[in-house]
């Protein structure tokens, strides 16, 4: 076990569900699969932000902050689980959502949430995507000036709190690992800003996991990455405490299942989405489970992972933002209203 001296609200629904998915294992003809569902933490629809938040609010509840200032995509799943959680515990929630001019800012998904929960919303162009430039320091003194106290989460709340907590699920996976007897050579997980990366490979160093972590980018190259996930991790371990920290030689990092760019959908993510929808009954998202399940499909497909190993798949949510695709692009049929649907 591992001590982490930091303060902690417990608001997501934990353990949650390490569950095989044997007809999703026969339809590749793979390797035995176990889901690990972390789409299913419970408060504000759940994923894997909610476990970075309980760290978050432990910080934001210290009685120094009133407001919380939270960043990211118009469809950011950080943003609508901390609106959620902002409200049971009183806090006050400003979001600052950016995206590229054009980009759909309907509300819609996530964004359709984020209004139902009460946010303050402010939609922002980026460009590129994850520059914000000062709009989000500008934002945080504007409530300063009047009177409120804000604490600004960092991007996809990736700082140490947000780390931590996947240090502390790899205890919660081990644990369940262990009761079933079973040894994954990988575990797959999507890559977004790192910092649930960061925490899984610091937490399987740190518990002797059998496994290797594999990170499926859903924005940035391979090569960026491997230069900034030591760091974050490094910075991490250092105000965690812990021993051991990844370096590039631990970091398995892909980026060949991005395509076009965050959260633009590809084939290969909405074939995953269907397959796993039609095999298990499990939803994944078009931004990140989907591209990451992609990823696992074409690894069996090409014989880089057989059918004797066994794998865990770490679903991290995001299924909201599927009802702010287009259906087509999803690969279901148009029905006109001549066909009869609904006028
Ligand atoms: C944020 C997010 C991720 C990526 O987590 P990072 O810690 O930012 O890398 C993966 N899946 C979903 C659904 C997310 O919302």
């Amino acid at each position: 076990m591992i001590e982490l001296n930091l303060p902690r609200l417990h608001l997501a629904q934990l353990p949650t569900p390490l569950e095989e998915a044997p007809r999703l294992s026969a339809a590749l003809g793979g390797p035995r699969i176990f889901f690990k569902r972390d789409d299913l933490t419970g408060v504000g629809l759940g994923g894997n932000k909610a476990r970075k938040l309980e760290f978050l609010m432990g910080r934001a509840t210290s009685g120094e902050f009133d407001t919380l200032v939270v960043c990211g995509g118009f469809q950011s799943n950080l943003a609508r689980i901390a609106a959620a959680m902002g409200n049971r515990l009183g806090l006050k929630v400003v979001l600052v959502l950016g995206g590229e001019p054009g980009e759909s800012r309907s509300p819609v998904g996530n964004l359709l949430l984020d209004h139902l929960y009460g946010a303050t919303v402010h939609l922002v162009d980026t460009v590129p995507r994850w520059d914000f430039g000062t709009t989000v320091e500008d934002v945080a003194a504007d409530l300063r000036r009047k009177g409120s106290r804000p604490l600004v989460l960092p991007l996809g709340g990736s700082g140490p709190e947000g780390i931590a907590a996947y240090v502390k699920a790899t205890e919660e996976l081990l644990a369940q690992l262990r009761v079933l007897g079973a040894r994954p050579s990988h575990l797959y997980v999507a890559v977004g800003s790192g910092g649930t990366y960061a925490g899984l490979s610091l937490g399987a160093l740190d518990g002797g996991a059998p496994y290797r972590v594999m990170g499926i980018s859903v924005s940035r190259t391979r090569e960026y990455l491997l230069q900034q996930l030591p760091l974050i991790s490094s910075h991490a371990a250092e105000a965690l405490r812990l021993p051991r920290c990844p370096t590039e030689a631990d970091l398995d990092i892909e980026d060949a299942y991005v395509g076009s760019g965050y959260g633009v959908l590809t084939p290969g993510c909405r074939d995953a989405i269907q397959l796993v929808a039609s095999t298990e009954g499990v939803l994944l998202d078009p931004v990140y489970s989907g591209k990451t399940m992609h990823a696992l499909i074409d690894h069996v497909r090409t014989g880089r992972i057989t059918a004797d190993e066994t794998v865990v798949f770490l679903h991290t949510g995001g299924w909201p933002a599927l009802f702010a695709y287009d259906p087509v692009s999803l690969g279901i049929g148009t029905v006109s209203a001549a066909q009869g649907g609904p006028q």
